[in-house]
């Protein structure tokens, strides 16, 4: 049976040659439909989506091991580990396959199975245990560096040494096309002698990937990079809002707390490990070199084009304001993971990873707005009268991914969110 990535393979379900989801995708997600309205486990094909409840109940998915699709997330799904994740991929491929007549040729399977896209409504496809959010791209962290403390002292001392995060809240993460509420705090710019509570001025968003943590480890237990590999499901794309104002005046000592809590923007579709594979590359030099515990002995970064488009109420349509790319981040997710488990921290199946604003060497490559407006001094002009340099009330800002194949494209879709005023 030829591999689930194998370039050649085509699906008897139309796939145009820009679409997100070829067969060499098979993306995981939860939807559901006007028609039956629970939420349940389906992978992204084409324009449609494969509900894979149907399939479980119709037999097709092998071993009868797989009762794990009925639920309104991918955790059951998740726990079971990464021989069953790439046992199924492979089922499910060859199901949707051109020249295998099992699913193509049974209308009475295919009508109940084949739901078109537009007809679903995409759920959060985690539950999600924990949040942990790193700050990995050495553009990014450089960039901010140089703002805030000039260009001999941008990076500070420890950050060549490991992935730098702190934890997260999991508990305002949201799927793409929820609206975000603009945050209130405490707000203390340079100029004012005394704090004051409001809705946030300098609101941006922070392009990342999202790293979906499918198996657990024991607390006390350090990890391997293969270990740390094996427990990695997927990936989704990522918006860390964040509260410039707010994170300025309260993250000394201890570091963001309600400039980023407030919301996490991610992509409803989560891309496998498998299909990013043949994606693979090594990632930047690091000198010096990490300690040994962080040492990797194969490339873990991917070649992963990334866009953000922004849109003013007053627009018709979005205008890109980057366009970047996954391979920059200086350290890659298997390293996060190893650094988050070296110290005997435990690992829950549904942990979210986010990767840290990925920006890259060029002005173009910039992943926040805080880089793009440089700390609101350089405003940009989205359309004639429309400026920009953080998000105001209205705007709608829309991240895509996609890794290119020889023809065809492994994608994410996309991650958007729109700004409501703070009320
Ligand atoms: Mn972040």
């Amino acid at each position: 049976m030829p591999h689930p990535n194998d370039p050649s393979l085509r699906s008897f379900v139309p796939v145009d040659v820009a679409s997100d989801f070829p067969i060499q995708n098979l993306p995981y997600g939860v939807f559901s439909t006007a028609a039956l309205p629970t939420p349940r486990v389906g992978v992204a094909i084409g324009d449609y989506v494969l509900d894979l409840w149907e399939l479980e109940q119709d037999g097709r998915l092998a071993d009868g091991e797989l009762i794990v699709f009925a639920a309104p997330t991918l955790n059951p799904f998740m726990a079971l580990g990464p021989k069953v994740w790439s046992r199924t991929r492979a089922r499910i491929s060859e199901l949707l396959r051109h020249d295998n007549p099992e699913l193509r040729d049974n209308e009475r399977l295919r009508e109940r199975a084949l739901v078109p896209m537009a007809r679903a409504k995409l759920h959060l496809p985690i539950t999600v245990a924990g949040y942990t959010d790193f700050y990995s791209s050495k553009e990014h962290a450089t960039n901010v560096g140089v703002m805030f403390r000039g260009k001999d002292n941008a990076l500070q001392p420890n950050w060549l040494h490991m992935p730098i995060g702190y934890n997260g809240r999991a508990s305002t993460v949201v799927v793409s096309g929820t609206k975000v509420r603009r945050p209130r705090g405490q707000l203390k710019p340079p100029t004012a002698e005394t704090p004051s509570f409001g809705p946030c001025q300098r609101l941006d968003f922070e392009l990342e990937m999202g790293v979906m943590i499918g198996q657990p480890s024991p607390i006390g237990e350090m990890l391997t990079e293969a270990q740390a590999e094996e427990m990695i499901f997927g990936f989704v794309l990522l918006n860390d809002w964040s509260a410039r104002d707010i994170q300025q005046w309260e993250y000394v000592p201890l570091g963001p707390f309600q400039a980023k809590a407030f919301a996490t923007s991610i992509s409803p579709w989560v891309v496998t490990r498998e299909a990013l594979e043949p994606f693979r590359l090594q990632g930047p030099r690091q000198d010096p070199p990490p300690l040994p515990y962080l040492q990797q002995a194969q490339p873990n970064n991917y070649d992963l084009q990334l866009d953000v488009a922004l849109r003013a109420a007053a627009m018709n349509k979005a205008v890109n304001i980057c366009h970047t790319n996954f391979k920059y981040m200086y350290w890659s997710s298997v390293q996060q993971l190893v650094h988050h488990a070296s110290s005997g921290c435990a690992m829950n199946v549904c942990d979210l990873l986010g990767s840290g604003t990925i920006s890259g060497p060029e002005k173009s490559q910039r992943g926040s707005l805080l880089e793009i407006s440089w700390n609101g001094t350089e405003p940009m002009e989205l359309a004639s009268g429309v400026k920009r340099t953080f998000l105001e009330d209205g705007d709608s800002l829309v991240m895509r991914g996609w890794c290119q194949g020889d023809g065809y494209r492994v994608g994410f879709g996309e991650v958007e969110g729109t700004i409501v005023p703070a009320g």
